[in-house]
């Protein structure tokens, strides 16, 4: 039991340095607003010392002081450390008459009567205490307590004025994103880890309030500010605390909430605002939207929080339902992406971080290597090896598309050169971009690089996703018919993937098709797959097409594949994309190995 009340007191003094620290008042300068209270305190009383009095761990600290030279006093024995204690008012009328005080330093130093009014928060912490000191034995009537009692009050009010100022918008009178931050943390210490929702609602769109403002003047959107932030609250009901993020912007955070249940109350929000503006309620031009970011209280920090909850009310502008969603997970492939974009223009220029591997393909009917698929790699500096399936899709969506795809030529026709003069019969397979099909001078720059590096035609070949080379506009039409009339031979990579009919084929210049390595990993286990394969590799061949199958990883697929007449084959099975000089040894490994059986096995 004594333990337990020891526990409380121990509680309720940590929660009541909290929020004494949480204040900011301790250690700063004097303000004429506390000293105003203490003369007139001083003057009240007839009494040479008035102080308001804080107690912080182990000392009571002056923020204003009549009549005293110290800014501070040891806790110990200090008459205002016990009103802070039991918050209650104190009044000692002789010191030296009290057992306890007697020997405090506050008597040794000459004082006798001392009265203490308790500074309570609006939450019922004591801060310290509103006193008034003497240096001579004093009664005091209860009229002079309720006094005491009136200037304590004016004291608290002072402070809390002061701690609002700065955390609560003048506008709407709404608590700002000062608080909104302070706020955050206060639940984070007794709830840490739990899941909550912030939820930011944007009323009017940037440009729709940029023209509200030149067309009806500034304080227009000021009264707009206003009258929301009043309809918000008695929507939301007072329980919930609303926050002022900007113009027409509000925050609020929700707990002991179902995900679900928050997405549809962001949903009803987001309706609600909008049937105001047709019910007249508020004025035109409003286009609400209400973003929402789950989060641990204490894991994230607040200014991240607000930064996904506006980024996803963002992002709603482009949803359908004017809510978005955005997880802090989310937030993580975000950045990801950002980083693999904002990296691949310096890995460009990074001889190290960018390298190409080549993979082998070999003919299905001779066994022998026929060509390699350059494929590219990149050791990013900090996220280390990137899969190209990875950044590609990314990078392709930029300006840097062109950059990559010339970084990728330049070096696969450097080796392609130099396998040619060394007469190894290896055509270098290239991966390009639908994008590149949009450069005008794509052809012109390939053909210019093929002729510097002394590379006849028939040493590369282009692969094209089907997606690449259908429905692409009159520019990359063009472009690809410039290709076909130099004679560059186009493979149609990922052939099958592209959910797109097959009428294309009739018309795009492509001599090759490479058989979507998803078939190839079933053909074993499906039935259905075997037979679309079949009809895939008969089809083309009718048509008149060179195939290739990619992903082969078994005998038994590469046998199968095989017996459908497949013409070449590519996949780890055969081996795995290499680099350079591996893929040589590789090479003249598989040639020894065919001499000495005197036949072509499939794995040399
Ligand atoms: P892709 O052109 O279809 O390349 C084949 C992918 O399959 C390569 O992945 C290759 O490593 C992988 N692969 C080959 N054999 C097997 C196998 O037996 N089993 C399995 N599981 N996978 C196999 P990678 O290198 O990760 O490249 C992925 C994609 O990135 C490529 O698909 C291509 O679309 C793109 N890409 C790669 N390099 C370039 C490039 O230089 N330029 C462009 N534009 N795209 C590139
Ligand atoms: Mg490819
Ligand atoms: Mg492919």
């Amino acid at each position: 039991m004594t333990n337990t009340l020891h526990n409380e007191a121990e509680e309720y003094e940590r929660k009541r340095l909290f929020a004494l620290r949480q204040l900011n008042l301790l250690d700063t300068s004097p303000s004429e607003s506390f000293d105003r209270i203490t003369r007139i305190a001083s003057q009240l009383f007839d009494l040479p010392i008035a102080a308001v009095s804080l107690t912080d761990a182990d000392r009571q600290w002056f923020k204003s002081r009549v009549g005293v030279e110290h800014w501070e006093i040891p806790r110990f024995k200090a008459c205002c450390g016990e009103v802070a204690d039991s918050a209650d008012t104190l009044v000692i009328n002789d010191l030296l008459a009290s057992n306890h005080y007697r020997d405090s330093p506050l008597a040794q130093s000459g004082i006798r009567f001392y009265a203490g009014a308790p500074l309570v928060t609006n939450d019922g912490y004591t801060l310290g205490a509103m006193c008034v000191l003497g240096k001579q034995p004093r009664e005091i009537t209860e009229h002079e307590v309720a006094i005491l009692q009136d200037l304590a009050a004016m004291v608290m009010a002072q402070i809390e004025l002061q701690h609002a100022f700065g955390r609560l918008d003048p506008l709407t009178g709404l608590p700002n994103r000062s608080k909104f931050v302070e706020d955050l943390q206060d639940r984070a210490r007794d709830n840490t880890g739990s899941i909550c929702f912030a939820l930011f609602i944007d009323l009017v769109d940037t440009a729709g309030a940029s023209t509200l403002q030149r067309v009806m003047g500034p304080a227009y959107l000021d009264d707009l500010s206003r009258d929301s932030a009043r309809f918000l609250q008695e929507l939301l009901g007072l329980e919930v605390t609303l926050y002022h993020m900007g113009p027409c912007q509000y925050a609020l955070v929700l707990e002991d909430a179902e995900h679900e249940q928050v997405v549809s109350r962001a949903a009803w929000l987001q309706q609600t605002l909008a049937a105001m503006e047709n019910a007249d309620k508020l004025p035109f031009m409003l286009s609400p939207a209400v973003g929402v970011t789950p989060f641990h209280l204490g894991k994230e920090d607040p200014a991240t929080i607000l930064r996904t909850a506006h980024s996803a009310c963002q992002d709603a502008r482009h949803a359908e339902t004017g809510v978005g969603f955005y997880s802090l997970a989310l937030d993580a492939i975000h950045q990801r992406r950002f980083s693999l974009i904002a990296g691949f223009r310096q890995a460009l220029e990074q001889p190290q971080q960018l390298g190409l591997a080549y993979q082998p393909r070999v003919s299905m009917s001779t066994g022998g290597c026929v060509g390699a698929e350059a494929l590219i790699r990149w050791n990013h500096p900090r996220l280390g090896t990137i899969s190209p399936a990875e950044f590609i899709p990314l990078v392709e969506k930029t300006p840097l598309a062109r950059a990559l795809t010339d970084w990728v030529i330049r070096h696969a026709v450097a080796q392609a050169a130099q396998w040619h003069r060394q007469n190894l019969g290896i055509r270098v397979s290239i991966n390009i971009s639908a994008t590149n099909l949009e450069e005008k001078d794509f052809t012109a720059r390939l053909l210019a690089t093929l002729a510097a590096q002394n590379v006849p035609l028939s040493a590369i070949e282009l692969e094209l996703t089907e997606s690449a080379l259908v429905g692409k506009g009159r520019a990359a039409r063009d472009e690809l018919d410039a290709l076909a009339k130099a004679g560059v031979r186009i493979a149609i990579d990922d052939f099958g993937t592209g959910y797109s009919g097959l009428s294309y084929l009739q018309h795009v210049p492509a001599q090759v098709v490479k058989v979507d390595r998803s078939f190839v990993a079933q053909i074993e286990n499906e039935a259905r797959s075997w037979t679309l394969v079949k009809s895939m590799i008969s089809m083309a061949h009718e048509l008149g097409y060179h195939v290739v199958a990619e992903g082969i990883e078994t005998h038994e697929a590469y046998r199968l594949l095989q017996a459908l007449g497949c013409d070449e084959a590519q996949g780890y099975l055969l081996a795995k994309p290499l680099p350079a000089q591996e893929f040589e040894s590789w090479l003249s490994a598989r040639h020894e190995g065919e001499s000495s059986l005197g036949r072509r096995d499939v794995l040399g």
